[in-house]
């Protein structure tokens, strides 16, 4: 067969689109080791700063000196751990549900919950900007894919209401991951309400950030139910691994009988669940991680704005720096990097052709200075490239 990768390895360095990977050496924290250098850390998922803490190393230690270091079976067969009920119990009463079920990733949550709900009888409605796990579970599921646009609910309503009698499923990100802006859960409701449809919210990047809790979008909207299935992920805020499903009783069931990501595939590690038990309990214990969070988030906003950069307005700790073309924003990242801020360029396929970005997220353990700082050399950075002006104020 002639040869099928190398052209196509070929057109993404043209294009500008070309990926590479770096390599920590040291934990995910505001400051980690890359190549032997220090580097902050601008673009972790780890909001809350719990990486490192030793609270959560411990955690693990212990587990695996107790449980052993693997699962070693489905949660249906052999590798179902009191630990992994402990935790689903936990990620219940966090999310003020009857009921949880583990995933071993977020991803796998998502794939196996949608496929095992919908089929093609079904009208699945999905966000423009939604997380490709989202997608992939559509697509598995043979549904009818409806994409209305981005946190557009008239586009949403009319949409649903072409489609009566029909089964319908309306899923969103709770926190869009490429943009940090908010869905419009209540809108949503009220839609889901009027089209007798089912509703799910992927709070990857809210749980443990948003609301006075940490519970997520419901509780940032001052909501205690109305959304069918709650998804999360333990592998941000919580800084372990895994995904997960809250809602009623039947729900979970009914998941832990079809959602065939959950019943093929070995059980979360004992070390993981032990981990994400240590998480749930600082983020029920220290509310001042998520004030911390969003303050930053404003800060940092604020600042780059300021200066004149094209960042949405938000409150969320993802912040995009919009750039356009792919080529100038990994450029960007590039000169970052070399100036010791690690902010990965963001570009096509993941986000919209002229809309490369760098995507910023922060954790609640960067501190001020680190904040001026970084803001000081990206503005200088920005200058240079020419993205912005010298001189732009308010
Ligand atoms: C990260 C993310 C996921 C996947 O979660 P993992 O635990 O990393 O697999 C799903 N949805 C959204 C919106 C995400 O940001």
């Amino acid at each position: 067969m002639k040869d099928h990768f190398g052209p196509a390895l070929q057109e993404l360095r043209n294009k500008g689109l070309w990926r590479d990977m770096k390599y920590m050496e040291a934990p995910q924290t505001a400051w980690t080791v890359i190549g032997g250098k220090r580097m902050m850390l601008l673009s972790s998922n780890s909001y809350l700063g719990l990486s490192g803490d030793p609270r959560l190393i411990r955690a693990a230690a212990s587990a695996v000196e107790n449980y052993g270091a693997g699962a070693g079976g489905s949660r249906l067969t052999s590798g179902s751990f009191t630990l992994h009920r402990e935790l689903e119990n936990g990620i219940a009463g966090f999310k003020k549900t009857e009921a949880s079920i583990l995933f071993n990733t977020g991803y796998m949550a998502n794939i196996g919950t949608i496929a095992a709900i919908a089929d093609a009888g079904w009208s699945v409605y999905c966000d423009k900007l939604n997380h490709a796990s989202i997608i992939d579970g559509i697509r598995l599921s043979r549904a009818e894919m409806v994409v209305y646009r981005h946190n557009d609910m008239k586009d949403l309503l009319e949409k649903a209401r072409k489609r009566p009698g029909r089964n319908g499923l309306i899923v969103t990100d709770g926190v869009f991951s490429m943009d940090g802006d908010i869905a419009r859960i209540p809108d949503i409701i009220d839609i889901a309400r009027e089209c007798g449809c089912l509703t799910m919210v992927d709070d990857a990047h809210s749980s443990g950030v948003l609301g006075k809790n940490g519970a997520g979008t419901l509780e940032y909207y001052g909501l205690s139910g109305g959304i069918d299935i709650q998804m999360g992920t333990l592998s941000k805020a919580f800084s372990s691994e895994g995904g997960f499903i809250a809602g009623s009783l039947k729900l979970i069931e009914y998941l832990r009988h079809r959602a065939r990501s959950f019943i093929y595939s070995t059980a979360m590690p004992p070390q993981s669940a032990a981990v994400s038990l240590a998480a749930l309990q600082i983020i029920r214990e220290e509310p001042r991680r998520r004030i911390r969070l969003l303050e930053n988030a404003a800060f940092l906003r604020k600042g780059l704005r300021n200066a004149g950069f094209q960042v949405p307005e938000g409150i969320t700790p993802i912040i995009p720096v919009i750039i356009g073309r792919a080529d100038i924003a990994a450029e960007l990242g590039k000169t970052l990097y070399e100036e010791g801020l690690f902010i990965p360029a963001i570009r096509p396929p993941t986000v919209r052709e002229g809309t490369s970005r760098l995507r910023i997220s922060l954790m609640a353990t960067h501190t001020r200075e680190d904040l001026e700082m970084a803001l000081g050399k990206i503005i200088k950075a920005g200058l240079k490239s020419g993205i912005i002006k010298a001189g732009f104020h308010e």
